[in-house]
């Protein structure tokens, strides 16, 4: 797997060729505010690296998944969401995924309804 994939939109925005509202950068994740927001708070946090999907994690990816969640955690801090979040990332056409580099949805600011659609 490289760490780029160059028709990749993420990786576009990763690599600042595309603009992005970048709320959160670290060394291995970025995170930026959803274009088309379904929350108060709608904020998309992904790795740097190109990976694209759950699927595609390994075993080697634990430290990875770590950062992407510590960034969840200061993000809903951030936006004061003491009240709850949601976290999402959907996998494959079932589930609706659109963009084929992994990313957590962070969904706050308004109650929600289970089970989604
Ligand atoms: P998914 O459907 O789970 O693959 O999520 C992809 C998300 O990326 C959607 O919520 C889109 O609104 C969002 N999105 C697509 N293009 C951009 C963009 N250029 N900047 C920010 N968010 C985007
Ligand atoms: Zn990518």
């Amino acid at each position: 797997m490289t760490d780029r994939d160059p028709d990749c939109l993420f990786c576009k925005i990763v690599a600042g060729e595309i603009p992005s509202d970048r709320v959160y950068e670290d060394d291995d994740v970025i995170a930026f505010r959803d274009i088309n927001p379904r929350a108060p708070t709608h904020v998309l946090v992904i790795p740097r690296r190109h990976v694209l999907d759950v699927q595609h994690l390994t075993d080697a990816d634990g430290e990875l998944l770590s950062r992407l969640f510590s960034a969840v955690r200061t993000l809903a801090a951030e936006a004061a969401l003491e009240s709850g979040y949601r976290v999402v990332t959907n996998v494959g056409p079932d589930a609706g995924q659109t963009v084929f580099h992994l990313h957590l949805h962070l969904l706050g600011g308004r109650s929600m309804s289970w089970p989604p659609g």
